[in-house]
């Protein structure tokens, strides 16, 4: 940009003859220029010095100096050398004397007679042109100004070929090479990629002209041996025609954002850990703890009414806080899987009548001790749907937990299923859980499925919940391929989550759901063998059985399993897998390869509750497994069969 746009350059009238000069400076002057004037040699550099003009008109034949040497020491001084000289002579000057003026360092050359409208035309172009390397120079050192100081790499190549035209000076800082062996080997650059990046990048530059842009990440091990993160981005240039004649590339260092993620990484995968040890540390004494609360309302000690009844509340309260626990503890362990993508469906085609009924049961008791009216209206046909059916029961039964919850007592809550059909498969089922209790703020909707997420509670009450179901339950439908939205039209007016799967067919008319044989009560002396290695876990269950008319032995030393059954000819071996220094699962193989042992039924009991855990203990040879701390009734049924 020029600064003085409407100032005109300032000439200076360099000639010894007055006429001639008188002449040349009026028809400068009325084309507009602003002139100044020397009649020799010596006052011309001077005014050079003092006055920079923009261009110098000077005459060869001088008093003092000659003109071709004023030229040659204008240019000579680096303060002067940018200033334009259009020479000019006498008449019948010959060809040499106009050579000798160029070389001098003239920038044109007129030999008289000189006409005016030459003249100025002369002058214009010279300025022009002068006007032009100004600005080139101007925006060349604008780049230069960032290239330079930018720890950016700048580059640009031809394409197809990739020669190199550019690199900027934080090349040989970055890369750890030198700029003299890029121009040399233009693909030098590579050598220095980490070699598990190298044929990735060599593969980008040998489809340059089919694909001329990428934006890729990759480590540059420089000459100190360190290796640095570095984004390497690259983008075409188009010719006028639209052809990609070029590419420019930028090369920025990220190694501290790489290592800051690692961290986060690390802490965040630490985080995991820590919650799947603590969740799993929590859930061991949950056992032993549960089975003692169902001893106190067994043992018929025949004390008076009122201490059974008072004892018999006290169980309720234990029983109900320990279910509370353990239901918080999955969460916790579930939350630590999903987070390290440890969480595997066990698939199969479920029916969502069934689903729907196993989610009631476990939100039933909530619901009956708020005293809220539950009304279900699904399908009058049967809906199948693809997966995991422990995990589908319970994110319909995490969103009935909450509508318990969050409604005042003797609210109403409806479950409500439709199917749409699909236009490219069999469409969508829709299973809404609707109530009427505190809603949720349109604010605070989209946040409520974060991890840890609680709306606002008021400061003087604590919040209740981890503030991961929802969390998890989006997470779950995720994996199976469906969705978890939220509707509240606003505090106090109630919410609605719904649940979206894909459908895999519809039924017959859904017949009346079955419900559970109760277990058969009474062990009728059948023979257990308990291995555990939290005692106070085993003797209560222990306890616990022989109430129930069990015969039971128990053994904290898996080692002397085998031994121990030959001797007592257990039915049931009731095994925790997870015994320190002892491999459960290889113990069990050992039991189904002893033929005098093959016979008896193998239980895993363990805090171990993952698909992938259950699998691998079927495939151990085990018969039944079960999540501490287990329920009485599935306990009976796994020793049952
Ligand atoms: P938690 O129940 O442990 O807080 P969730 O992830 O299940 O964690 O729920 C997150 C938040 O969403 C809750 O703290 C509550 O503020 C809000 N919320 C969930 N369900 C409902 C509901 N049915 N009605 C009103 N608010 C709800």
């Amino acid at each position: 940009m020029n600064s003085h746009p409407t100032k005109m350059p300032l000439i200076l009238n360099v000639d010894d003859n007055d006429g001639a000069r008188y002449a040349k400076t009026r028809i400068l002057q009325s084309a507009g220029f602003e002139v100044i004037e020397a009649a020799n040699g010596t006052d011309a550099l001077e005014m050079v010095q003092q006055q920079h003009p923009a261009l110098v008109l000077l005459d060869v034949k001088l008093p003092d100096i000659n003109g071709i040497e004023v030229c040659r020491r204008i240019k000579a001084n680096p303060d002067s050398s940018m200033v334009l000289v259009l020479q000019t002579s006498a008449a019948l000057t010959g060809r040499a004397d106009k050579i000798r003026g160029l070389e001098g360092g003239a920038d044109n050359y007129l030999a008289a007679p000189i006409e005016a409208d030459e003249l100025i035309a002369n002058v214009n172009a010279l300025v022009r042109m002068r006007q032009t390397q100004g600005e080139l120079r101007d925006s060349e050192e604008r780049f230069r100004q960032i290239t330079d100081n930018i720890d950016d790499v700048f580059w640009m190549f031809t394409v197809p070929d990739a020669a190199l035209v550019y690199v900027s000076p934080a090349y040989p800082t970055l890369w750890g090479r030198s700029v003299d062996s890029l121009r040399v080997q233009p693909m030098d650059w590579l050598d220095a990629v980490h070699p598990d990046d190298r044929s990735r990048m060599a593969q980008r530059w040998n489809q340059l002209a089919l694909a001329p842009h990428y934006d890729e990440e990759c480590r540059v091990i420089g000459q100190d041996g360190k290796t640095r993160w570095v984004r390497d981005r690259l983008f075409p240039v188009r010719g006028t025609r639209g052809d990609v004649y070029r590419v420019a590339r930028v090369t920025s260092d990220i190694t501290s954002r790489r290592e800051m993620e690692a961290l986060l990484r690390a802490a965040d995968r630490n985080k995991n850990q820590f919650l799947a040890t603590l969740a799993h540390e929590l859930r061991n004494p949950l056992s032993p703890i549960r089975n003692a609360a169902a001893l106190l309302g067994t043992s018929g000690d025949g004390s008076a009414g009122q201490i059974n009844e008072r004892q018999a509340r006290a169980r309720e309260v234990i029983t109900r806080q320990v279910d509370h626990l353990a239901h918080l503890v999955d969460d916790l362990l579930d939350v630590a899987r999903i987070s390290e993508g440890k969480i595997v469906l066990r698939r199969e085609d479920v029916n969502l009548g069934t689903v729907v009924h196993q989610a009631i049961e476990t939100a039933g008791p909530l619901i009956a001790a708020r005293r809220h009216r539950l009304d279900v209206r699904l399908p009058e046909q049967e809906v199948w749907v693809s997966g995991d059916p422990v995990r589908l029961a319970q994110s319909i039964g995490n969103l009935l937990h909450n509508a318990a919850k969050f409604t005042p007592q003797g609210g109403d809550i409806t479950v409500l299923a439709s199917v749409t059909a699909g236009v490219a498969d069999a469409g969508q089922v829709k299973i809404s859980v609707h109530d009427n209790g505190i809603g949720i703020a349109e604010d605070n909707l989209p946040r409520i499925f974060g991890m840890f997420a609680q709306v606002d509670v008021p400061p003087d009450r604590a919040p209740e919940g981890l503030g991961i179901g929802l969390s998890l339950v989006a997470h779950l439908l995720e994996l199976h391929g469906g969705r978890l939205t939220a509707e509240s039209p606003g505090i106090g007016m109630g919410s609605t989550f719904s649940v979206e799967l894909p459908l895999l067919r519809l039924g017959t008319v859904a017949p009346a759901l079955a419900c559970d044989p109760a277990a058969d009560a009474g062990g009728s002396g059948m023979r257990v063998l308990l291995v555990d290695d939290n005692v106070d876990a085993m003797e209560m269950m222990g306890f616990l059985l022989a109430e129930m008319g069990y015969q039971t032995w128990a053994s904290s030393d898996a080692s002397q399993i085998e031994s121990l059954a030959l001797h007592h000819r257990p039915q049931v071996i009731v095994l925790d897998i997870g015994l320190p220094g002892i491999d459960g699962y290889e113990v069990a193989r050992r039991i189904k390869r002893n033929p005098a042992l093959a016979g008896i039924r193998l239980v895993a009991h363990t805090g171990y509750g993952s698909p992938e855990d259950r699998r691998r203990a079927m495939e151990a040879g085990f018969d039944a497994h079960l999540v501490k701390p287990a329920e009485l009734g599935d306990l009976e049924r796994a020793l049952k069969g």
